[in-house]
């Protein structure tokens, strides 16, 4: 690729690395259609114009997601509208029918940190409203709901290939869909000027849909280039793996840590199989000067613990999105932030390594709190 220069996806006639990769991805996922681009937040954003989310468009989020998703929404001239998350991290039920009787004319649900909302109620709620319902499936890729892929749930699914997520490209994003017209839209707005869409694998439905969108459509060029495609494809035959060993070392480690009683890892919802690289859990009866106690020794025992609300600047602390007009008030997800931790736990590590994690966060809580109640360790 780098003797021929043939690093544009549209320059060969047919079979270039991104359109490889295309076919792949829909195939893996079991998806009609995917298009490959720059980045997950360009997919999310290409996403509301393929839906044709008008400007002022009130559009759903999980308060719980990391800045990009509401930035998305922003750069569509659309309106965040931020829902209520509870202490296991996912969408409040009660406050996310509330704002859907509110009014609101999308759900872009992110599974944050790979974290599955109950998806049966929210697409049971969003048909009912007759809304599209997007899906920020950036960190899920491997997930599964009652057996489902996360990302083919909803209207359309959106996975992110940059380097802290399972598949590592450095950048680069990626949409899946089973709705030709949405796929056609967001095709031609990614950067297929002229008759470059015909290089994406046509069938009668796709050709419909692009003789009605030809020309009628901005270009927004969030292209993926063929380098990238290169070094995605082969990951491809490892996610099976990684998600397997990622699920084993995450099980293992949520187990060591809720021996201390000042951990507390939450549970999944039933329907859902997890695909995790990280581990978040929730201190238990510390103050904030305790979480930042615990923070410190973690750091002093050798690994790294981020509190998603306790920095001034942290991208997933929704107070911290001031480019927004309106930041809700919003207490208890606020209060949920303030004590969540994050902690990466990739797939690569083994048992021993996990246990030498765990044994240093449990210690942690344990410097900070004592020993009173920490039986068992
Ligand atoms: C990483 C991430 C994004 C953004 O993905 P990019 O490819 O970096 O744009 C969006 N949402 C979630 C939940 C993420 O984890």
């Amino acid at each position: 690729m780098l003797q021929s220069g043939d690093l544009f996806r549209y320059t060969a006639p047919e079979n270039a690395p991104v359109a490889l990769l295309e076919q792949e991805f829909a195939a893996l996922l079991g998806a009609r259609y995917a298009l490959a681009v720059s980045s997950c937040s360009a997919a999310l954003f290409l996403s509301l114009k393929a839906l044709g989310l008008k400007p002022g468009a009130r559009i759903l989020i999980p308060a719980f997601t990391f800045a990009a998703v509401p930035s998305a929404i922003v750069h569509a001239d659309c309106v965040p509208v931020l829902c209520e998350v509870g202490e296991n991290y996912r969408i409040d039920l009660a406050h996310f029918r509330h704002l859907m009787d509110d009014g609101v004319e999308a759900v872009m649900i992110s599974h944050m940190r790979g974290h599955t909302s109950d998806m049966d109620a929210i697409l049971a709620e969003a048909e009912a409203g007759g809304i599209p319902v997007i899906e920020d499936a950036a960190h899920s890729l491997g997930t599964t709901w009652n057996g489902r892929n996360i990302g083919t749930l909803g209207r359309i699914g959106c996975f992110s290939f940059q380097s802290y997520k399972l598949v590592n490209a450095g950048e680069g994003g990626i949409m899946i869909s089973d709705d030709a017209d949405a796929i056609a839209r967001a095709v031609i707005m990614s950067g297929a000027y002229e008759h470059n869409w015909k290089k994406h694998g046509m069938n009668a439905d796709l050709e419909a849909a692009f003789a009605r969108w030809q020309n009628q459509l901005p270009l927004y060029n969030l292209r993926l280039g063929n380098l990238s495609a290169a070094v995605i494809r082969p990951q491809l035959a490892e996610v099976a793996r990684r998600v397997r060993d990622g699920r084993r070392n995450h099980d293992h480690t949520a187990a060591r840590l809720n021996v201390s009683p000042w951990i507390e890892v939450p549970e999944k919802l039933a329907p859902e199989e997890r695909a995790p690289d990280s581990i978040q859990f929730n201190l238990v009866g510390m103050n904030d000067a305790e979480v930042a106690a615990f923070q410190e020794a973690a750091n002093q025992r050798g690994v790294k613990v981020q509190v998603f609300g306790a920095s001034r600047d942290n991208a997933r602390a929704f107070w911290n999105w001031q480019f927004l007009r309106d930041i809700p008030d919003l207490p208890q997800t606020r209060a949920m932030l303030m004590k969540a931790c994050d902690v990466r736990l990739p797939a690569r590590l083994t048992l021993a390594e996990c246990d030498l994690i765990a044994q240093a966060l449990v210690r942690a809580a344990q410097d900070v709190m004592g020993n009173l109640r920490a039986f068992g360790t």
